[in-house]
């Protein structure tokens, strides 16, 4: 068995709200005893925290069926402006929709290229490094040449800019309904990855 987690990434939440909406979410999943208060660094790699709550008695309401000796591992909780990549490697993603004009802008030109298009990719990470440092950044779309919010462009292969994220540890797939409940409780849009260390 591999190390695999699932993530939930709010794309909306500002950052000087995550932390009171992390304890809320905490909040809300320890009084379901999905979670409980414990925390535990077993079995977790997040690149951002080292502990995470350790699952509740009753954690298998919000999965799929693996068979009662399954133990999932800690939930991570990560406050703080990301860029979050699917999977292990940090590959950018392959293109980028202004939310202006809803133009695609190709950053990786499958299957031609492999590789960011160092050109095309270089104003979207400057605006991203700025977005983490400072909270603004802004990317110009070469299509209608207006700046927009980096948080606001939409990315091709789940690629996330957020301030708070949730890494599942080793839980089996979590179900529909909780995933749907919890975005609902974030009150924002979200992506959600699974991906394997
Ligand atoms: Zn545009």
């Amino acid at each position: 068995m591999g190390d695999y987690f699932e993530r939930i990434i709010d794309l909306d939440v500002a950052s000087a709200d995550a932390s009171t909406l992390a304890e809320h979410m905490v909040d809300w999943m320890v009084s379901r005893r999905w979670l409980l208060r414990e925390t535990s660094c077993d079995g977790m790699y997040s690149l951002q925290v080292d502990e995470g709550y350790v699952p509740g008695p009753d954690w298998p309401q919000i999965t799929q069926e693996w068979g009662a000796d399954w133990i999932p591992g800690p939930v991570a909780v990560i406050i703080g402006r990301h860029d979050h990549y699917p999977g292990r490697g940090g590959i950018e993603p392959a293109s980028a929709v202004c939310p202006r004009c809803q133009a695609t802008t190709v950053i990786i030109d499958y299957p031609h290229r492999w590789e960011a298009e160092p050109a095309v990719w270089q104003p979207f990470s400057d605006a991203i490094d700025a977005w983490k440092r400072t909270g603004t950044g802004a990317a110009i779309c070469p299509s209608c040449t207006t700046p927009s919010p980096i948080t606001g462009w939409h990315w091709a292969d789940g690629f996330a800019l957020g301030a708070l994220a949730f890494d599942f540890w080793s839980w089996p797939p979590l179900t529909e309904d909780f995933i749907t409940e919890f975005a609902a409780r974030l009150g924002h849009r979200i992506e959600h990855h699974t991906g394997k260390f």
